[in-house]
C-alpha cells in the first residue's frame, strides 16, 4: 500500500474533519482517524488526520498526545507533518499551541532546533491574518466574541505576542508584503528570520490566493502548524513532482446499499430550521422526549420498534430521529433532569438508536451535533473515516467501519452548520 505523504494532527474532532475535507477537496485522498490508531492505516490515502480532542486538555497531556501521533505518522512513513488548531487559535497563556511545537519541533529537528510557521489563516470562513493580527470577519479576534470563550478567551489578536507567551522559541514575522510577492519571497524571508534566530513565524495570509503562494513556499518543510486553510495550498507541491495525480477524484467513496437516517441531538437554531423542513416535508420523524428516557421507558426500543418496517422499502426515505429542541424547551428539560445529566441520557440513548439503526440496515446515516456525534461514533466503534464529497461546507460524507462489520456512509454536522434543506438534501447528494 502507498504511504500517505501529509500526515496531520489536530486538536479536536470538528477540527479534524474541516481539515480533511479541506485537503480532498485539494486533490488528496484523505482518511481521518479518531485518536491515535493501534496498527497500521487500512485504507489506500494521500493523507491521514489523526484527531485528538487535544485543545484544551493541560498541556503536558496535549504534548504527550501529540507526540504518540506524531510517531504513529512517521511509522506510516509521512513526508510532511501539519499541526492543526482553530482558526480562531484557540488557547492560553499555557498552551496548548505553543507546547505543542516546540514538541512537535523537537522530535523532528532536535530540541531548541527547527523552524515552522503558524497561521490559522481561514479566508473562505473570514479568518484573515494581517500585519500579524487575527481577523474574524471585519474585527480583531479579541473584539469577536472569543474574549469571552468560556475555556480559551482570546483578548489579544496579535498572534506574534499570542505565541510568545506559550513557546520556547523566538516568534517572527512574515508580513503581507512578503507574502503578495510570492513563494520565492516568502523563502527567503524564511531562512532570513531562521539565520536571526526565529523558530516560529507568523505569516499574514488575506485571500485564498496567499494560502497557494504560502503552500508553494512550504515546499518539503518537515512540519507546518497552521488552521486548516493552509491546507489548499499544500497539495500541489506533490501535484508538481507528480507524487500526487492531478486528475485523480479525491472524494470518491465505496457504494454503499442500504437505508438512510438521521439521529439529530442538537438543539442549535439552524438545527432546529433542518428537523422542522424535514417534518415539514412529509417524511417520517420522531421525537425523543428526555423526561421518558428518566422515567426509566425503553425509548432507544421503542424508537427502533417504530423505524423497522419504515427502513425496508430501501434507501430513499429516511427516517428522522431527534432530540432537538426550542431553547424553552431545553431549559425546562434541564431544570428538571440537570444539564449535563440531561445531555448525558439523551446522547447515550441516540447513541444507541443509531447503533440499532445500523443493525437494522441503514447504510447512510447523518448526525446532527458535535457531542451528539462523538457518542454515535464510539457506539458504533468506528475508528476512521474515508473523507468523501461535501454536503455542505465543513460537512462531508465519510465512509466508515463499524465494529459490527458493517460499511457505512456517515455524515457528522456539528451544530450551526448546513442549510436549512440538509436533512434532505443530504440524501439527493452524491455520496
Ligand atoms: P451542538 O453541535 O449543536 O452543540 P451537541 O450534540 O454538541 O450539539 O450538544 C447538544 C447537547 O444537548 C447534547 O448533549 C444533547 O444530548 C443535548 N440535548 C439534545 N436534546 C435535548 C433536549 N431536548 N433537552 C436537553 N438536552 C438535550
Amino acid at each position: 500500500m502507498a504511504r500517505p505523504l501529509l500526515g496531520c494532527i489536530a486538536d479536536d474532532f470538528t477540527g479534524a474533519t474541516d481539515l480533511a475535507n479541506n485537503l480532498v477537496r485539494a486533490g488528496m485522498r484523505t482518511v481521518q482517524t479518531i485518536g491515535v490508531p493501534d496498527g497500521v492505516l487500512d485504507a489506500q490515502a494521500d493523507a491521514v488526520v489523526v484527531a485528538l480532542k487535544s485543545r484544551t486538555i493541560p498541556a503536558a497531556d496535549a504534548v504527550a498526545q501529540s507526540l504518540a501521533a506524531l510517531r504513529w505518522l512517521q511509522a506510516q512513513g509521512v513526508e510532511q507533518v501539519y499541526f492543526k488548531y482553530c482558526s480562531t487559535f484557540d488557547s492560553t497563556p499555557q498552551g496548548n499551541i505553543g507546547p505543542v511545537t516546540d514538541a512537535l519541533l523537537d522530535a523532528l529537528h532536535g530540541a531548541g532546533q527547527g523552524f515552522t510557521i503558524a497561521c490559522p489563516a481561514f479566508p473562505e470562513n473570514k479568518r484573515t491574518v494581517f500585519n500579524g493580527h487575527l481577523f474574524v470577519g471585519e474585527v480583531p479576534l479579541n473584539e469577536s466574541g472569543m474574549q469571552n470563550h468560556p475555556l480559551t478567551p482570546m483578548t489579544d489578536a496579535n498572534l506574534q505576542r499570542v505565541m510568545q507567551a506559550q513557546t520556547r522559541r523566538k516568534v517572527g514575522r512574515v508580513g503581507f508584503e512578503t507574502v503578495a510577492r510570492g513563494a520565492g519571497a516568502i523563502r527567503a524571508r524564511f531562512d532570513a528570520l531562521r539565520a536571526e534566530g526565529v523558530g516560529v513565524a507568523i505569516v499574514d495570509a488575506i485571500g485564498d490566493a496567499d494560502l497557494m503562494q504560502i503552500g508553494a513556499a512550504l515546499a518539503g518543510m518537515p512540519l507546518v502548524t497552521a488552521g486548516s486553510g493552509i491546507a489548499i495550498g499544500l497539495p500541489q507541491n506533490w501535484q508538481a513532482t507528480g507524487r500526487l495525480d492531478k486528475a485523480q477524484v479525491a472524494d470518491a467513496l465505496p457504494a454503499v446499499g442500504g437505508a438512510g437516517a438521521v439521529v439529530s441531538g442538537s438543539c442549535s437554531t439552524a438545527t432546529n430550521g433542518q428537523v422542522r423542513e424535514f417534518i415539514a416535508s412529509g417524511r417520517p420523524a420522531r421525537a425523543v422526549d428526555p423526561l421518558d428516557i428518566a422515567a426509566g421507558h425503553d425509548v432507544a426500543g421503542d424508537v427502533l420498534r417504530w423505524a423497522e418496517p419504515l427502513l425496508g422499502d430501501g434507501a430513499h426515505a429516511p427516517v428522522l430521529v431527534y432530540a432537538t429542541a426550542e431553547p424553552q424547551a431545553v431549559k425546562a428539560i434541564q431544570a428538571k433532569l440537570g444539564v449535563a445529566e440531561a445531555g448525558e441520557m439523551v446522547e447515550r440513548t441516540l447513541a444507541a438508536i443509531a447503533r440499532g439503526l445500523v443493525e437494522r440496515g441503514v447504510r447512510r446515516l447523518v448526525v446532527a451535533g458535535g457531542e451528539t456525534s462523538g457518542a454515535v461514533v464510539q457506539a458504533l466503534g468506528v475508528r476512521q473515516m474515508q473523507i468523501g464529497p461535501q454536503i455542505d461546507p465543513g460537512v462531508p460524507w465519510t465512509c466508515a467501519a463499524t465494529d459490527g462489520g458493517a460499511h457505512i456512509h456517515l455524515a457528522l454536522k456539528s451544530g450551526n452548520f448546513g442549510t436549512p434543506d440538509f436533512f434532505l438534501k443530504t440524501f439527493g447528494a452524491r455520496a
